[in-house]
């Protein structure tokens, strides 16, 4: 059985207090909300800290404006999931929530955890031993990649389904410093490296999640995975798109699982924009979709599955949003699998 390090587990009472501890601690100690992805990594020595940072006093509420909606970061995965307003205005991402992992991990997993979940890899998320068996990598304990030896970058991925979510829906997330607070779109919260995958500072907590709304945006998340009861996303597509009768006013696509950070199909985006909705139209957005998409050799399943799939998933999401049924996770059938 693996078991948790020792280390000192810290209660600051406000997100300014827990910014300042991050700041003076620096690499020795980590935020915690959930726990559901930190715990497992320290039991396997992905993250080595003396202190963990507590945020169990991030706010648990959703607040409904007219205009838009505040998630508090402290608010659970099935809360989110679960939520009337959310499930109403912003479909795709309370489904998004719904498609993380299991039960038990979404009634602790919080919404702010889920923005700022470590990225993945197959050589990295292994034990100790596995790992040191396997010669470590670059992003713990080693100094080279073992997917691609002749990079000098670390290609681990982005493996959160709701951020995708969040960015093709234009949100905004608060970030709280040790010297106040600021806004950040989480379109900007992401940069394209496994080992240093936020752009925010370290010592900021994510306090908040506000999601602009427009009734006359639909949206829709459809991830793959292999068992659709807990596994992570092995490719996924959250779209947003407003529509004028069948003409296409404005799109988002945003790629999950296919790169160190969430993936905008810009490209795909550009060509959509002005054009009617049909099944052509849907096809040949999903082919552009997929094409920026380079998925490799490190996490389940064979990648050139998975590159052919981004395609599939974009189609459904594109197909869902524009009818409105909401995201889901896409079916293995014999037709989809290897
Ligand atoms: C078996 C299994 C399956 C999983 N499947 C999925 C899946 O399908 N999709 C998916 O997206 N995730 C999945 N996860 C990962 C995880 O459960 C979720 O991402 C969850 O939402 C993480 O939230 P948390 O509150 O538990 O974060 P924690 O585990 O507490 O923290 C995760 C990371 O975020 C940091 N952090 C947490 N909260 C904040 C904050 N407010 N501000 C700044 N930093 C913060 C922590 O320091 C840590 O680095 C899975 C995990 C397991 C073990
Ligand atoms: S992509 Fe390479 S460096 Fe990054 S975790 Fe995987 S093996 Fe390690």
């Amino acid at each position: 059985m693996l078991r948790l390090p020792r280390f000192r587990y810290l209660r600051p009472k406000t997100a300014r207090e827990a910014a300042r501890m991050a700041a003076d601690l620096g690499p020795r100690a980590m935020f915690v909300s959930g726990g559901t992805d930190l715990f497992p990594k320290l039991k396997r020595r992905q993250f080595e800290v003396e202190a963990l940072i507590g945020l169990d006093f991030l706010p648990r509420e959703i607040r409904n404006g007219s205009s838009e909606c505040v998630v508090g970061a402290g608010v659970t995965l099935a809360a989110a999931a679960g939520d009337a307003h959310l499930n109403n205005m912003f479909a795709g991402y309370a489904e998004a929530a719904g498609l993380v992992s299991s039960p038990p991990l979404r009634n602790v997993g919080t919404v702010g955890g889920n923005l700022c979940v470590d990225t993945r890899c197959n050589y990295y998320d292994m034990t100790y031993e596995w790992r040191k068996a396997a010669g470590f990598c670059m992003k713990k304990d080693g100094d080279i990649c073992l997917v691609a030896p002749s990079s000098s970058r670390c290609w681990a991925v982005s493996s959160s389904d709701t951020a995708p979510m969040a960015i093709a829906l234009d949100s905004v997330v608060t970030l709280a410093g040790p010297d106040g607070e600021r806004e950040l779109p989480v379109s900007a919260l992401y940069r394209d490296d496994g080992i240093d995958y936020m752009a925010k500072q370290p010592s900021e907590v994510v306090t908040a999640l506000t999601l602009s709304a427009d009734p006359h945006v639909k949206t829709a998340y459809v991830k793959l995975r292999r068992r659709g009861s807990i596994d992570f996303p092995i490719a996924g597509a959250a779209v947003a798109i407003q529509l004028d009768g069948d003409e296409v006013v404005q799109c988002r696509i945003v790629l999950s699982a296919v790169a160190s950070h969430p993936l905008e199909a810009s490209a795909a985006e550009a060509f959509l924009k002005g054009k009617r909705v049909s099944e052509d139209t849907i096809r040949e957005t999903a082919e552009i979709a997929a094409k920026p998409a380079k998925p490799l050799d490190n996490a389940d399943l064979s990648h050139f599955w998975r590159k052919r799939m981004v395609r599939v998933v974009v189609e459904q999401s594109l197909a869902r949003a524009t009818t409105s049924t909401g995201g889901s996770t896409v079916k293995l059938s014999g037709r989809n699998r290897e």
